[in-house]
């Protein structure tokens, strides 16, 4: 397996001001390209400490070093100036990099100050990456090592990232194009916690078998992520005989996987609920709305994530008091009084509700105490209803989450949105 290492550059990152996403995001990119990350560092912005903690790692000789942040045009950037250091190259300025910084100004409207004049300038024999934002990126070989510096804004790492390093990296080490191709493979799991599925998964041999697989969660339900095994002995590129074995072992795992949890997989790599949900709703050529309580918006805005979503989404109300649930949903005062607004009967209300002032196809209800107060005995912080309405009927679900306030809501949100797939997958017959 081909090895990388990583330098983030930043006094925010070492304070704690910043949470190192790039480190995730780049860490996880990498085994997507069956490439495996040995060592990762943080270093402040000053020339001296990232020249050698770029010394250091070429001295280990792995396939690739990356670096992220310092490519802006300030006095504390300094990422380029020290990889001439280490390198020991010229920087020099690139009249296209001018030419594409110049053109990037006047699209923006901003003007271009001397200080920008730096970031058209990279190491003598490196290859410029063009600038998502005004920072240039650049790669450059050296001794066996790439070399490729990215900017620190997580948006422009990204966008680099997929428009020019992927591709640049599939070319060096051989690669497909496409998850599917790899030799990882995500499944994304809602409805049951990581032991469940752990429980679930047990008489699957994963100690001795070509596969390895680990799990992780969070809000967003159960990540499974099933990784090919290099046999020992194994090139460092695999060849197309042995990648196309390592990936009929991958297909049978994530068969087995399928299997043992049902409806319960409900995508694969990014795909979050609301992509799964959308796609179904489309193919049905079905619409949604929402009434929402203790989610106060969420389930709409993931309902809208996607572009295109007006396609099937109508729209809603965020009802949150019970003045509103009565004038604009539609639910019985007397039915608020005597159950109150946390109960199966309001959120059925709401759903049905907003069903005949939309009418829209399906309709979605959410009601629960989000705390960190408010909880009693018979209605704790955590107890949500999510309701599903649709011309015919409604079904409610009584959910209790752990967690703090964020956590309930985004549980909440994904568990109505997740109830809604489930009635999509298997439609019920209209009752004569
Ligand atoms: P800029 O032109 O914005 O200065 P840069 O390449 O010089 O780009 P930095 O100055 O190192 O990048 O970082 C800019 C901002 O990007 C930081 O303030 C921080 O908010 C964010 N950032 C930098 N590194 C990381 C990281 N590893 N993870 C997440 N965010 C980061
Ligand atoms: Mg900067």
């Amino acid at each position: 397996m081909a090895q990388a290492e990583l330098i983030f550059t930043g006094d925010e990152l070492l304070r704690g001001e910043v949470i190192n996403t790039n480190q995730s995001f780049l860490a996880e990119a990498l085994l997507l390209l069956g490439i495996e990350s040995t060592r990762a560092l943080c270093v402040p912005d000053g020339r001296a400490e990232i020249a050698s903690a770029i010394r250091d790692s070429l001295a280990r000789r792995p396939d690739l070093l990356l670096l992220s942040g310092g490519l802006g045009p300030t006095p504390d950037d300094l990422t380029r100036e020290a990889v001439a250091d280490a390198l020991g190259r010229r920087l020099e300025q690139r009249e296209e990099l001018l030419r594409v910084l110049e053109s990037r100004f006047a699209h923006f409207g901003r003007p271009m100050e001397d200080s920008n004049l730096k970031q058209a300038t990279i190491p003598r024999g490196s290859q410029a990456l063009e600038p998502v934002g005004t920072a240039p990126g650049f790669y450059v070989e050296q001794e066996g090592v790439l070399l490729i510096a990215l900017p620190g804004p997580p948006a422009e790492l990204r966008r680099m990232w997929s428009e020019q390093v992927d591709p640049l990296l599939r070319g060096r080490f051989a690669l497909r194009a496409g998850e599917d191709h790899g030799l990882v493979r995500r499944l994304r799991v809602f409805g049951l916690g990581e032991s469940s599925v752990a429980e679930r998964l047990r008489d699957l041999d994963w100690r001795e078998g070509p596969v390895t697989v680990g799990t992780r969660s969070n809000a967003d339900g159960v990540l499974i992520v099933l990784r090919s095994r290099q046999e020992a002995g194994g090139r460092q590129t695999p060849d197309e005989e042995e990648t196309s074995a390592r990936r009929r072992g991958l297909e049978e795992a994530e068969r087995a996987v399928r299997e043992r949890l049902g409806s319960h997989v409900y995508g694969t790599g990014d795909e979050s609920l609301s992509d799964a949900v959308a796609e179904l709703l489309l193919k049905q050529r079905s619409t949604v709305a929402t009434a929402e309580s203790c989610t106060g918006g969420l389930l709409g805005k993931l309902l809208t994530d996607r572009p295109g979503s007006s396609e099937y989404y109508l729209g809603g109300v965020v009802s949150y008091s019970n003045q509103l649930k009565e004038s604009l949903l539609a639910v019985d005062a007397a039915l608020l009084r005597e159950k109150g607004a946390v109960s199966p009967e309001v959120a059925a209300a709401m759903a049905r509700g907003a069903q005949s002032r939309t009418g829209a196809d399906f309709t979605l209800s959410t009601t629960g105490v989000a705390g960190p107060g408010g909880g009693s005995e018979e209605k704790p912080v955590g107890l949500v209803y999510v309701g599903l309405a649709s011309a015919d009927e409604v079904e409610v679900k009584e959910l209790r989450f752990p967690g703090d306030r964020g956590a309930i809501r985004i549980r909440a949100a994904n568990s109505a949105l997740d109830l809604l797939r489930r009635r999509l997958l298997s439609p019920r017959r209209p009752r004569s």
